[in-house]
């Protein structure tokens, strides 16, 4: 049995006052009847703030991005380390962002995600087609390359320890979510790409679902068999909506 997450990535929006009020709101929403785990990632200059403000709650903190070095001349580079230190669990790597804006490849994203599980965190691994990819057909291959060149690196033993977020490009930020048969289709492949090497680690893998995902479409997107909770940006800073959105996953 998967338990399900759901996890607000916040981007570069909030302020002190802004995380403060909308933290709040998701504490007295957990009151512990939902099962699903509730993870925010705020940008890092917050994140020790937020981590003091849900210490002892049902609400969880994760980091956006991780640097691939351990320490040393990386100006403006946040460690693992660091995010450990400061008591984040999770660490969002290779968000569809950060791949194209900040033209991060499959080898940086391989090191990222060893350097978050050297350090005790759990990665949430983003893959996900463009648009141009989902309509050559090519949206298989393309997600098969971007977990491939991360387990010829760390091992497929490591997806023990991770959670993989499906983000077809083409549905983040854009108000379009892919349909519940389309994610589905995708979840299925990525789990039995993995069983193929591993039955068991794929059995407990946990795979959510990203891109816009709102109130009204994640029970649907969450009833998926395969669907085990979301990455979810613009609806996260809506404290009631993303309420909605954790009781929709269970
Ligand atoms: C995201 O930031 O990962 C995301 C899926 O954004 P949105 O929910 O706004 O599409």
């Amino acid at each position: 049995m998967r338990r399900p997450i759901v996890v607000g990535n916040w981007k570069m929006h909030g302020s002190r006052a802004e995380n403060t009020a909308l933290v709040e709101h998701l504490i007295q929403g957990l009151d512990g009847r939902q099962a699903a785990e509730v993870i925010v990632c705020p940008p890092h200059v917050y994140l020790q703030e937020v981590v003091r403000q849900t210490k002892d709650t049902l609400l969880h903190v994760g980091a956006q991005n991780v640097a691939t070095e351990p320490s040393g001349a990386h100006t403006g580079e946040v460690s693992a380390a660091m995010l450990k230190d400061v008591g984040c669990r999770y660490v969002i790597v290779a968000h569809s962002e950060r791949r194209t804006l900040y033209r991060e490849d499959d080898a940086m994203v391989a090191r990222k995600f060893r350097a978050v599980l050297s350090h005790g965190l759990t990665p949430i691994l983003c893959v996900g087609e463009t648009l141009d990819e989902r309509e050559n057909g090519t949206t298989e291959a393309v997600i098969a390359r971007q977990i491939e060149s991360v387990v010829a690196v760390a091992g497929i033993d490591t997806l023990a320890h991770a959670v993989i977020a499906y983000e077809p490009v083409w549905a983040i930020g854009t108000g379009k979510n892919a349909t519940p048969d389309e994610a589905q289709a995708v979840h299925r492949f990525i789990r039995d790409r993995i069983a193929s090497r591993d039955g068991n680690i794929a059995a407990g893998l946990r795979i959510l679902y990203g891109g816009s995902v709102k109130a009204g479409n994640a029970a649907e997107l969450f009833a998926m068999p395969d669907v085990d909770g979301g990455l979810v940006g613009g609806a996260s800073l809506k404290g009631d909506e993303f309420m909605d959105i954790c009781a929709a996953a269970g």
